[in-house]
């Protein structure tokens, strides 16, 4: 990875920021920029060079993850210790710190230690914005992410059948995905059969798959750091018409979704695309979350896919298109596949066939 280059890349943006120097603590922020993979850390980046904080049990593995700065071990949680460094720059220097990351506590903390000469500027997504677009590298590991978790699916619906829990199903999943190599899921797993698949966060339940009914899967892997997230919807028995209609409404909409996914096309747009579809098929008012998201280092990260999103999307960047449609008391369905937006054109990476499967 090319650390350097990426501190590089911010250190030239903080002018435009009017900040001296950017203090980056969200643990994602901190392995994008040079290489830690531990929890506790902070990097400090600007005119004081490129520091990187930690406390003593990340000694050995700050030796051996951090690229491009110089590491500080300090007894003291890091922030504190970054914070002390300011104290000492002879003149008044604005601090960049991150505002969707840093407590309360921990910003008093800052401006009781750093006091002298430091002003401090919450920054919004500062970091986020330039991980929108991924490099070579990391478009390779996720890929790899999405084949493993899409391999998975493929083993995992022998599972499925009426009276097995779909915590169970859950379990097989996930223990299949750790034999495969997964670091851990991306998020919890998500098995909602019949009515609870109406609810577009279902997690796994103690509840029994249903005789009949939609079965919403939901789920992705974590492989060498990177994310994967894939949805699709099975039904348990044969499929009323009614079933096979919302099925196939939800389906056109996300091919419609990933159909817009292009360079210079707005992140609101995508989400027209398949809003218009499921609208037109009279499931619009069923559909009731955002299109997409990008997805890397976090499982759900900038761009949103949303309505008035004006993001316009660049190659490099990894989405998720996910339309679905939730009856309340009845069921839902979602179908979710990733794509990288490229130059000439855009690459559906998740395989897994999207027919809909009657067990
Ligand atoms: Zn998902
Ligand atoms: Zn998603």
């Amino acid at each position: 990875m090319d650390y350097r280059g990426r501190q590089k890349c911010l250190m030239e943006n903080l002018a435009l920021h009017r900040v001296d120097n950017v203090l980056v603590t969200h643990p994602p922020n901190v392995r994008y920029l040079c290489g830690f993979t531990g929890t506790a850390g902070a990097l400090l980046l600007g005119n004081v060079g490129q520091v990187f904080f930690t406390d003593g049990r990340y000694t050995q593995q700050a030796k051996e993850e951090v690229e491009g700065a110089r590491v500080v071990i300090s007894r003291s949680n890091p922030v504190w210790a970054a914070a002390r460094m300011l104290q000492k720059r002879a003149r008044r220097e604005a601090l960049g710190v991150e505002a969707e990351h840093m407590s309360l506590a921990a910003r008093s903390g800052l401006a009781r230690e750093a006091s002298r000469g430091t002003r401090l500027r919450p920054l919004s997504y500062l970091v986020e914005r330039q991980r929108m677009i991924k490099d070579a590298e990391e478009i390779r590991k996720i890929r790899a992410a999405v084949l493993l978790a899409s391999g998975l699916f493929d083993q995992i619906i022998q599972f499925v059948r009426p009276g097995v829990y779909e915590t169970d199903v859950a379990a097989e999943l996930e223990y299949a995905a750790r034999k495969a190599g997964a670091q851990e899921m991306s998020f919890p797993t998500i098995v909602a059969s019949g009515k609870r698949s109406a609810l577009p966060h279902g997690r796994a339940s103690r509840q029994r798959i249903p005789e009949r009914g939609f079965v919403v899967f939901d789920f992705g892997v974590i492989l060498d750091g990177y994310c994967s997230d894939m949805t699709r919807t099975l039904y348990v028995g044969r499929p009323p018409e009614q079933a096979r209609k919302m099925y196939s409404a939800v389906r056109q909409a996300q091919q419609a979704g990933l159909d817009a996914v292009a360079m210079g096309v707005s992140a609101g747009d995508v989400d027209g695309a398949a809003r218009r579809v499921l609208r037109r098929a009279g499931w619009g008012r069923y559909f009731t979350h955002s299109t997409g998201h990008g997805v890397g280092l976090e499982i759900h990260e900038p761009p949103r896919l949303a309505a008035g999103e004006r993001e316009l999307l660049c190659a490099g960047m990894v989405v998720t298109v996910e339309p679905g449609a939730y009856v309340p008391e009845e069921g839902g369905v979602r179908i979710e596949d990733m794509v990288v937006v490229g130059d000439r054109a855009s690459e559906v990476l998740t395989p897994t066939s999207k027919e809909l499967i009657a067990l």
